[in-house]
Order: structure tokens, then sequence, then C-alpha cells
């Protein structure tokens, strides 16, 4: 009997540790916040790093096995993943988490989008049908994102709904902080002109007011080429930029000849976390991009 009890509490302990929600994240931004939101009644598998272009992903038998096990996926949506996720999705076999059921969370669809296209043309490179889809960069719709999260991850694991949106409440009362100290930071960026590699920034330009000038890919997905940077260079001249912006994952041999040419600086943003080593959760990754942002030396 007494072996029986032990038996049964171990087996209660046990069940109590194991996490409730199998969370599959696409991009460590959203691992971090179903991590946050979710506290222990979560585990979360990252698919990427802050170091990998999330455009560009191989669809790994690992990473077939952790969608076949999982119980949300929650990406971003709007064909960011289009090239990898669909083959991923169909060869896991889990009809949980497949389109339009409410184990698939796409995070591109709880916000607004910009840069619709009108129409999509082949010839315009790597457009998003969708709009873009680097949505990450904005806090604001972070913010937006993670109530929606919440909500979905209630839904799934209703037994601990009242402990998601505890989570959420915290999250949000340090988050709407962070914002105020961002914005504050952040004023004197209002109007600055840039040049980015990918256009991975629409979203932080809108934030914080930042005046996109140029680009070094000639079309979206496209590499530069010497053509195009000669033409932005040229450009440069009689519209001036204050730095190159380029992400974590992206080579840094387009921007920096532009820096050289122009004489303007080089800027190396994390675009999620673990793009850098400070950025180790949401928090510290915008500490880090109003960090890089508001030391340039221009
Ligand atoms: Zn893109």
């Amino acid at each position: 009997m007494k072996r029986l009890i032990l038996a049964v509490s171990l087996l209660c302990s046990s069940a109590l540790a194991h996490a409730d929600l199998k969370v599959f994240a696409c991009e460590p931004e959203w691992g971090s916040l179903a991590q946050t939101i979710g506290g222990e009644k979560v585990s979360v598998y990252n698919a990427t790093t802050g170091l990998q272009d999330p455009h560009h992903i191989e669809g790994r038998p690992s990473l077939i096995a952790q969608v076949r096990n999982a119980d949300l996926l929650v990406c971003t949506g709007a064909e960011l993943e289009i090239g990898w996720l669909p083959i991923l999705l169909q060869k896991s076999g889990n009809a949980k988490v497949q389109d339009g059921q409410p184990g698939s969370f796409m995070a591109a669809q709880q916000v607004q989008l910009l840069h619709i296209p009108v129409k999509v043309e082949r010839s315009d490179g790597d457009v998003h049908a969708d709009g873009n889809p680097h949505i990450q960069t904005d806090p604001r719709r972070i913010a937006q994102v993670a109530k929606a999260l919440t909500e979905r991850m209630a839904q799934l694991d209703s037994a601990n709904a009242a402990h998601y949106q505890q989570g959420y409440a915290n999250f949000n009362t340090r988050w709407q902080q962070a914002l105020q100290g961002w914005a504050n930071k952040t004023a004197s960026l209002r109007g600055t002109p840039i040049v980015v590699h990918h256009k991975s920034w629409v979203y932080l330009q809108d934030w914080l007011g930042l005046q996109e000038v140029a680009t070094l890919e000639p079309k979206p997905g496209i590499p530069p080429t010497t053509a195009h940077l000669t033409n932005v260079l040229q450009q440069l001249q009689t519209t001036p930029a204050k730095f190159v912006l380029h992400s974590a994952y992206e080579n840094p041999r387009s921007a920096q000849w532009l820096s050289g040419k122009a004489g303007i600086p080089v800027v190396m943003l994390p675009s999620t976390v673990g793009g850098t080593p400070a950025a180790t959760d949401l928090f510290t990754l915008f500490d880090d991009i109003i960090q890089r942002l508001t030391s340039v030396q221009g």
C-alpha cells in the first residue's frame, strides 16, 4: 500500500511538472513570447535561431518530428515561412496544427500589416502578397500579438486559462512601461533617413519614424548587385542617409561597402531574440536595438 501511494504521488508530481502545452515556434520572438506568457505550463521549441534567415530554412526531419508533437504552432505567417513551413505541416501529419485549426496561430493575422501589394508580379522579387511579414520589430504590434496568443493558449489548455491570463497581465504591465522608456530614448531618431539591406524594418520605421531612403537589395529577396549598389551610392548624394542597417543574419559586405564609399556608419541590429548576445528575451531585444540605434555616430 505504501509503495502504491508512493507510486501514485510520483506519478502526480511528474504530471504536474510536465508542461501542458507543447509550442512549436517558427521564430524565436514567438517562442520567447509564448514562454513568457505560459511559464512552466508550456514547453517551447524554437525552429530557428536569431542568426538564421527565417525566409530560408531547411525542412529537416528533426523539425518535422517537433511539428508532429506540437499542440500549438506559433509562426509569423504572411508568407514569411512559405518556403519551408507547408512541407513541415504536410509531413508531420498533425491535424491539430494545420492551417485554420486552433493549434495554428499566425502572428501576422493579429495586427495590421504594412506594404500590402496591389498586385504581385514575379518580377518584383520575393514580395509577400499579404503584406510585409516582419512585424516583430514593432513592440506595439508585439503587444497585440501577446493578447491574441494568450487567448489562444487559454482556449487550447482551458484548465490553465487563469495562469495564462496572469502571465499576460504581468508581461503587459512590464511591456507598457518598457514601451514608454523606449519612446523617451528614441524621440531624437524621428525623421532620420536610413538605408536598409532588406525590407525587414518597415515596422520599426513605422514605430520610430525612421525614413527608409534605399535598400541594398535591388528587389526583396534578391541579393545586392554592384550595379544596384552604385545606384544607391549615387542616390545618396542627393538624398543622404545617416546610416546603413542590416540584420544580424545578413552578410554585412554590401552594407560595409556602401558605408566606406558614402562615409556613413553601419548598424547591425538583432531582428529577434538571440540575434545578439544581449538580446536574450523580448525586453532585452528592444533594449539592444535602441542602444545600437541611439549610439550611432553619424
Ligand atoms: Zn522579407
